[in-house]
């Protein structure tokens, strides 16, 4: 198989004959059955999309590596966006690799560290405001407006398109849509995007129909449960901070087309799923990514999903944010290095 997504997907991506098929290897992501939550949750089939084996540990790179791909063709010499963290990162890399200035505008203090480590190691020119990830798009948006620069947002059309592939890989591997899809929602690009792959997908005859599109906000940030622009959005989990979404009505649209649901869940039941993403499927995935496990709970607890094919996007690998277990783990305690100091310390866990 090719490698990266412009190559494997060309026919249902924006691609001309000058568009250069680039790739750092994005996309071709494990679909992962679950081996237990499924059975203890009651669903039929249940399987994890895991995001974080991306390139550079996100999904972010799906639609990435199409804005660079057309910002090279349009022989475009420099690319912004404003970030939580993960589009910094993944516009830094693409960046760096094809030749691209890269400047990243991010909130203050609120980037996990792996995702700003990123951003200086490819070598982006780095903005960080004392403001939120709202104020920050504003002022990129007004920079483009200004200056020949290729805003690389998901406002641009060409990261929504990147994205909708990953919707193509779960019906190509499944061979037909799952019946519901539990993704998280922050800047509100990411289920618009997969919700037009469903129905493109579905269009070309490639599955029966579309699953049910339901999107988890953070219960601090979430502007399109509450109906209302959040000014001062809160959560442990940083690339879902957002009080105005982008595409917020788009995101509305796939979640009525696909008559889905859009709700919250508290930090608390985003840090519950994350460690039981880890303990119990051995997958280690970012606070925001745990939003969609965190939903299924909460839904799984009053609804019967026992004949139902679900799919839950983890959108981004736990590495990014290695200051979260300590919120919650203490650190293992240091022991001289001697064996029965050791062996005491283990009696009654190996026998
Ligand atoms: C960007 C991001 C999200 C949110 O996606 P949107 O398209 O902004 O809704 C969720 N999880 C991770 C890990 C992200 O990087």
């Amino acid at each position: 198989m090719k490698r990266g997504i412009l190559n494997r997907y060309r026919d249902f991506l924006p691609v001309t004959a000058n568009t250069p098929l680039i790739t750092l290897g994005e996309g071709d992501t494990p679909l992962i059955r679950s081996l237990s939550l499924e059975k203890e949750l009651g669903c039929g089939e249940l399987y994890f999309k895991f995001e974080g084996c991306n390139p550079t540990g996100s999904f972010k790179d799906r639609g990435m590596v199409v804005a660079v791909a057309k910002a090279v063709e349009n022989n475009s010499r420099s690319i912004i966006c404003a970030s939580t963290g993960n589009t910094s990162a993944s516009a830094a890399a693409y960046g760096a690799r094809f030749g691209l200035k890269t400047i990243v505008v991010i909130p203050q203090g609120k980037i996990a560290m792996g995702k700003l480590a990123q951003a200086v190691v490819y070598n982006a020119q780095i903005i960080s405001i004392k403001g939120n990830f709202d104020q920050a798009l504003q002022i990129v948006r007004s920079l483009t407006e200004k200056y020949p620069v290729t805003l690389v947002n998901s406002i641009n059309p060409n990261r929504i398109e990147g994205q909708k592939t990953a919707a193509f890989e779960i019906i190509d591997e499944l061979g037909n849509a799952p019946d519901y899809l539990f993704i998280p929602v922050g800047n509100a690009g990411n289920i618009t995007a997969y919700w037009k792959g469903f129905v493109e997908y579905a269009q070309a005859g490639k599955a029966s129909h579309s699953p049910k599109m339901i999107g988890f906000q953070a219960a601090g940030a979430a502007p399109i449960v509450q109906e209302k622009i959040i000014e001062r959005p809160q959560t442990i989990a940083t690339a879902i901070r957002i009080g105005n979404p982008a595409s917020w009505q788009r995101a509305v649209a796939a979640r009525d087309e696909s008559e889905g649901i859009i709700d919250c869940v508290t930090d608390d039941e985003i840090i519950s799923a994350y460690k039981l993403a880890a303990t119990r499927e051995g997958i280690f995935c970012e606070p925001a990514s745990a939003a969609s496990l965190a939903g299924l709970i909460k839904m799984a607890a009053k609804e019967d999903f026992s004949d139902k094919r679900i799919v839950c996007i983890f959108t981004g690998t736990g590495l990014k944010d290695p200051d979260i277990p300590a919120k919650f783990a203490k650190p293992p305690a240091e022991l001289p290095a001697d064996l029965a100091t050791v062996e005491k310390a283990l009696s009654g866990v190996i026998s």
